[in-house]
């Protein structure tokens, strides 16, 4: 199929190394020395009430306490699932629709109150998801639901969650509330013993079980551990505080399904944090709060949102006109995002992704070919992505100047960073709130909030008295410890000659057969995108995992003979055969090196390390640099030879 990059438009080269140069020096003035550990992970805080700000608000411990508990202790379980987000349902109804598995063969665990992960968790007032939902929400088709919105909202999108548990009879093959603590591969059962914490509420004792489980699916997630900057005396502060992804609603009045938030009257609000998180709530505040301070370190880039209310008739004419539909809407649309559009094909979806075609410099792309290491070649693949980028990012910061009057708070408004340096934002009401007499910037300039007094943040030598301090300070980064997915999820892991999987990704880098399985750890399949591929719609991503996992197992279960157990091993050869390929194609990325720091680029980290061998064990978790529709044609070659190549598959003893 030909494929088009798109062209590479004339600009005044002088003109470029300006902006580049700007680009440069805006991200040193963000580098910090403590990079990552700049950040206190709300559940690690040693005070109790930092601590107590990632608690969930939202779960009803008596009912959940009511109902008959789907794990017994010591109970083998076929199919064990980590995460009972959109990324642990869609690998579980796979397991059913492939009739590998009953409903009942499953469990999903969590440490949330129900079902949504990413969208139980975050509640804010102006939560939406930023990609089309008709794209994003899964199993349209086989649910029949149609979303209300282009963007729908969170309480929408969790309750989608809802109703495929329920569609899929999982409902009560969860058991929420609980951590999962360990997960280790007993050579003599041939199966994982995983031990979990379930947390009944602070009036029951919480209860250990330990289970046995033939498969085992980490579905973690990438952002699920809220952290707030280490900022001197925060805890002196006497007013109320909490972060996004635990929104307080007794302090803010009103709830996710009545946005109106009385309790912020006659207050002075703060808000700290200026990205994806921030472009959502912050307008919701403005609505209500006396004065709002929005303390900014690294201004977002704010796109057009164009939302609208769906109109069923014309979804069903033209969005969901065919089978199949939600798929070709999927592909077509990454296609703009990974700069290979098919020449005279349609854009079906027309949002703002798919007019940023130098995106792909983080999602990777059939355009540009394997990039050679070497420093001229590199040096001439960023001038082409930062010649793609400009014409882009120059007129986003112009939108600035349309829509903020004031110059002085419009030029700090504006992002001097490539497009692929952070997650694009979408509003059409952020941007003109700073012409308001009550909404305030406070530009840092790079530097982040200085401190914290019993009365407000100070910034420099200033101090703004607040009486909220709301925190849209994101998540632990996904990519701290190389991104390792015994990390990610907190869990110990242990294989085959007690291996612990932490250790061995983080003491050799990344090594895996297509991502999603590593060799010594039997039976373990892990979501992420190291070796993998890495798509803006995540649930997406999360769908084609499924896929590929299930198709595995299902393969493998068929070479043995009925009535044993099927145990599943990437080969040592394979995955450094997988990784070689990885390897060669990592060169592409290193566009995202000088890029502002953030969780992208784990806050610079990686920049700053200079070890070949370091840098090269950096470059193992690299993602699959040909963009996602590659990626599919590799791993569906793979598939159909149909050969299960680079697995040992065996019966149990
Ligand atoms: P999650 O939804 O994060 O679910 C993982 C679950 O695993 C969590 O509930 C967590 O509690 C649980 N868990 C983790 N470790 C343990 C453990 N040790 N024990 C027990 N439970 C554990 N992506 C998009 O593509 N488009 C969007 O519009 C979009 N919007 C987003 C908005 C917000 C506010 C955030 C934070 C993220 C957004 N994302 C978006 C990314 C989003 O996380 C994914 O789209 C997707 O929902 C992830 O699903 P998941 O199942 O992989 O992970
Ligand atoms: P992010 O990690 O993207 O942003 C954190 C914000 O806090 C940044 O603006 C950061 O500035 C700022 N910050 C950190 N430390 C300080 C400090 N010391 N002083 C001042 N500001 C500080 O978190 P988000 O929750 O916004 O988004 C995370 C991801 O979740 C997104 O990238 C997206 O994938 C997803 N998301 C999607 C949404 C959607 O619309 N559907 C909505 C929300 C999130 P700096 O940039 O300088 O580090």
């Amino acid at each position: 199929m030909t494929t088009t990059g798109h062209p590479i438009p004339e600009i005044d080269p002088q003109r470029l190394a300006v902006v580049r140069k700007r680009y440069a020096e805006e991200a040193q003035k963000r580098l910090r020395p403590e990079g990552l550990a700049q950040f206190l992970p709300l559940k690690n805080a040693r005070e109790e009430r930092l601590r107590s700000l990632s608690e969930d608000p939202w779960v009803d411990h008596s009912a959940l306490n009511a109902r008959p508990s789907p794990i017994t202790l010591n109970a083998t379980y076929k199919f064990f699932v980590l995460g009972a987000g959109f990324g642990g349902l869609v690998y579980a109804v796979r397991l059913i629709d492939s009739g590998l598995a009953t409903p009942d063969e499953i469990r999903l665990v969590d440490a949330a109150g129900g079902f949504g992960g990413t969208w139980y968790w975050n509640r804010y007032p102006g939560l939406h998801c930023d990609v089309e939902s008709y794209m994003y929400l899964p199993l349209l088709e086989e649910t029949g639901y149609v979303p209300k919105q282009k963007y729908a909202a969170g309480a929408e999108i969790r309750e989608h969650a809802e109703r495929i548990a329920e569609h899929w009879g999982l409902t009560n093959k969860a058991l929420f509330r609980t951590d999962v603590k360990s997960a280790e591969w007993n050579e003599k059962t041939e199966l994982w013993t995983v031990n979990i914490t379930e947390h009944r509420g602070p009036h029951a004792a919480p209860i250990d079980y330990e289970i046995r489980a033939q498969y085992v699916y980490l579905a973690a997630g990438v952002l699920t551990r809220p952290q707030v900057p280490r900022i001197p005396g925060l805890s002196s502060f006497k007013g109320e505080m909490f972060h996004t992804a635990r929104w307080n609603y007794e302090v803010s009045g009103g709830s996710q399904s009545d946005q109106r938030l009385t309790g912020l009257r006659n207050k002075r609000v703060a808000v700290i944090g200026t990205a994806a998180t921030a472009i959502g709530v912050i307008p919701e505040i403005a609505k209500y709060a006396k004065e709002l301070y929005v303390f900014q370190r690294t201004p977002a880039y704010v796109k057009p949102r164009n939302q609208r209310v769906t109109d069923v008739e014309e979804f069903k004419r033209e969005v969901a006109y065919k089978k199949g539909w939600q798929s070709e809407r999927q592909k077509n649309w990454n296609r703009h995002l990974t700069n290979s559009v098919i020449p005279g094909t349609k854009n079906l979806v027309g949002d703002g992704w798919t007019d940023m075609p130098a995106y792909s410099a983080i999602l990777g792309s059939p355009s540009h070919g394997v990039i050679d290491a070497s420093p001229k070649n590199l040096e001439q693949h960023a001038t082409n992505f930062h010649t793609l980028d400009l014409p882009h990012m120059e007129a986003i910061r112009s939108r600035v100047d349309e829509l903020v009057k004031d110059p002085d708070t419009a030029a700090k408004l504006k992002p001097w960073y490539p497009s692929w340096c952070k997650r694009p934002t979408f509003s059409d009401t952020y941007l003109s709130l700073f012409n308001s007499q009550h909404v305030h910037l406070v530009d840092t300039n790079g530097q982040g909030v200085s401190s914290a007094t019993s009365k407000g943040l100070v910034v420099d030598d200033t101090e703004y008295p607040v009486d909220i301090i709301v925190f849209s300070t994101g998540f632990q980064a996904p990519n701290a410890r190389l991104g390792s997915p015994a990390a990610r999820t907190g869990v110990t892991i242990v294989g085959r000659n007690r291996l612990n999987l932490d250790d061995k990704w983080v003491g050799n880098g990344a090594a895996t057969l297509h991502g999603y399985a590593t060799s010594q750890f039997p039976n373990l399949f892990f979501s992420g995108t190291a070796q993998a591929t890495i798509t803006g719609n995540n649930i997406w991503m999360l769908s084609l995992i499924a896929r590929h996992i299930v198709y595995i197992i299902s393969t493998s279960e068929r070479r043995i003979e009925s009535g044993k157990r099927a145990i599943i091993e990437v080969t040592k050869e394979a995955e450094e055969t997988h990784t070689r390929e990885i390897l060669k194609r990592a060169p592409y990325f290193s566009a995202i090196a000088g890029c502002t720091p953030g969780y992208f680029n784990a806050y610079g980290e990686a920049a700053s390390v200079t070890d070949p061998d370091e840098k090269k064990k950096r470059a193992r978790g690299s993602t699959w640099s040909e963009g996602t529709l590659s990626f599919l044609e590799y791993t569906g070659k793979w598939r159909d030879d149909d050969t299960l190549e680079g697995l040992k598959v065996t019966p149990a003893k």
